[in-house]
């Protein structure tokens, strides 16, 4: 890529440096660019896009400019109403009011001057839907398909998306699709096809690795950016960790790295954005800030994710908030691959609970995913331990739906699972009793949940847990089953189980921000030269999840804020 004005030692000045290859760091670069800043990205990684690349790509971006076409209006101070009641006022009011005012703005400009293509997801609705201020749909939008052909080389340097977002760990599909094909709704057989074609197809791809050349989710987006980076050869150097924060009269002016076993110096005339991850990956700071039991192999965030940014900012002496906290989700350690795999769709579907080791339900198992982990820590005791919990599930729910690194039995019969999958991976037994006496769990305990949810499904109500009752409960259901599409009964043996861990995509406490995403010191006044934005700022949401996207579009949008007020 085209240089820096890099000097003989390695060490080079540019106007904004960008430390992070995230959604977040390249729409500052971006933004910072064309307003005529030279900036520069560094990636601690030898491939480029962090989680961002990992993920569904989603983003939630109230009154955004296609919601009008979707169908469902939307106005700035209904999506503010809804924010405020969510954040408990845990967040400061310019924080959500800069929110909710630039992130249409900034998806808008995005999409005018760059690559970034979006769509919109009518159906797909906010995490609280009932509440004064949720919608049904359409704030939750997600990249268009990108094709990888129109970055060259460039794309095998990205990282892989999360195997949870492919079809068999190898084709890809937006979230528009996936819901087509995970519900089976009409058309989900041809949308199928086509995909495998598609994929097998692509004979150039297929010469060159095994990856899919037609990107969605995380990947498209960070394709879509990484491509109006190069159209501008906007610098990014792989490899080249930051490792200190160069402050000079109170102000920080550049940032001390790492690259290709040298020190160097990079010196930032307007300002350094931090946009280096969470600390999901370092078992260290989960220990010593979250809840307890934690470990790294509970998330499904970037393994390179190791809190540098947060612990950057604290050497120069910014506050920190939410540091207890992460974008929780339940998750299943599948052997064999990198990352944790998020429960997300499994959960909702009918056929299957969480259990705890006593056998009794504790949660509504389609409620959002942050919840479920938040009531897995608030009900775990030692007489009823839900961390990890289980879940339960029978043979009619395992030939009918994909679940955690299995397709449906009725495509993947059990004979066909990898050994390491068959053993100590996925229980499997005759009896719930055999299958509670493998896991651990209470025997009389869970054929007593079984029965009771055995009733509810026929009744289509929930009485103790209401699985179901919410809209967004239902996005993931079975649409299929009635009368509940969240609940059938659990009665066709073999019964199965799978150990749930309380994980997360990403933790979101980290350097305390104001509504520029300026980084504020423990007294409350901004650091000088000093950005935060992602997960290694304290979230915009506090310790909630309005919707779908809730940590990616705030991260791009206080990025767009940050060059902004860094290149006046
Ligand atoms: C499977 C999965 C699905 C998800 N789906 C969604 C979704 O649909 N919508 C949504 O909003 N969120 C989603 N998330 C969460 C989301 O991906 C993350 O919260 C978000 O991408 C974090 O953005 P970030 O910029 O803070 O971090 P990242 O995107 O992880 O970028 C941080 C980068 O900084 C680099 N870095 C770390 N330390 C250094 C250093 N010292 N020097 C230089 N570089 C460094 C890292 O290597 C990394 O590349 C998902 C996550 C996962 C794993």
């Amino acid at each position: 890529m085209h240089g820096t004005g890099q000097t003989g030692d390695g060490n080079c000045t540019v106007d904004l440096l960008v430390v992070g290859s995230g959604a977040g760091a390249m729409t500052a670069a971006l933004c910072a660019h064309d307003r005529g800043a030279e900036t520069l990205l560094i990636e601690k990684d030898e491939q480029y896009g962090g989680s961002t690349a990992m993920s569904g790509g989603a983003l939630w971006i109230p009154n955004n400019h296609l919601m009008a076409a979707a169908g469902v209006p939307d106005t700035h101070e209904e999506a503010l109403d809804y924010l405020r009641r969510l954040t408990h006022g845990d967040v400061p009011e310019e924080r959500l009011q800069a929110y909710v005012k630039h992130a249409p703005e900034m998806v808008k400009v995005l999409c005018e001057t760059s690559r970034l293509r979006l769509q919109a997801l009518p159906d797909y609705a906010d995490y609280y839907p009932e509440l004064p201020g949720g919608k049904p749909g359409a704030r939750t939008i997600e990249p268009q398909n990108f094709d990888a052909r129109t970055m060259g080389e460039e794309f095998l340097r990205m990282r892989e998306p999360a195997p949870q977002t492919l079809i068999s760990k190898r084709i890809a599909m937006t979230a528009l699709q996936a819901r087509t094909l995970l519900c089976r709704s009409p058309g989900w057989g041809k949308l199928m096809r086509n995909l495998m074609l598609g994929y097998w197809f692509d004979l150039g791809g297929r010469m060159k690795s095994k990856r899919d050349r037609n990107l969605a989710l995380g990947n498209a987006l960070i394709g879509m950016l990484r491509l109006s980076l190069m159209d501008r050869k906007v610098p990014l150097w792989l490899q080249t960790p930051a490792r200190r924060l160069i402050v000079e009269e109170g102000r920080v002016t550049g940032v001390e790295a790492e690259k290709e076993g040298k020190t160097v110096r990079i010196r930032a005339r307007k300002g350094v954005v931090l946009a280096a991850g969470g600390f999901e990956s370092s078992d260290e700071m989960r220990r010593r800030y979250l809840p307890n039991p934690t470990r790294a192999a509970w998330t499904c965030g970037s393994p390179h994710n190791t809190g540098d940014g947060i612990r950057m900012g604290m050497e120069a002496g910014a506050a920190l908030a939410f540091m207890e906290d992460a974008w929780w989700g339940p998750t299943t350690v599948v052997p064999g691959e990198a990352r944790a795999r998020m429960l997300v769709i499994e959960k909702s579907l009918p056929g299957s609970i969480f259990v705890n080791r006593r056998g009794e339900r504790f949660v509504d198992e389609a409620a959002p995913y942050i919840d479920i982990v938040n009531t897995m820590y608030r009900k775990n005791t030692p007489a009823a331990p839900c961390v990890p919990a289980a879940m339960i599930f029978d043979a009619l729910y395992r030939k009918k739906y994909p679940c955690g690194p299995f397709l449906q039995s009725s495509q993947q019969p059990d004979w066909m699972l990898p050994k390491a999958l068959k053993q100590g991976y996925l229980y499997k037994d005759r009896t719930l009793a055999g299958l509670a006496a493998q896991m651990g769990i209470d025997p009389e305990g869970l054929q007593a949940a079984v029965n009771r949810v055995n009733g509810f499904a026929e009744t289509g109500k929930d009485l103790d847990y209401g699985k179901g009752d919410s809209l967004y409960d239902r996005y993931y259901g079975d649409a299929g089953v009635q009368p509940n599409p969240c609940l059938a009964p659990i009665a066709t043996p073999p019964f199965y189980g799978l150990e749930v861990q309380a994980g997360d995509l990403g933790t979101k406490g980290g350097l305390v921000t104001d509504a520029s995403a300026r980084v504020l010191d423990r007294s409350g006044a901004v650091i000088p030269g000093l950005y935060a934005v992602g997960n290694c700022s304290a979230s915009v949401m506090g310790h909630t999840y309005p919707g779908a996207g809730s940590t990616i579009a705030p991260a791009m949008t206080f990025a767009y804020l940050a060059a902004l007020d860094a290149v006046r």
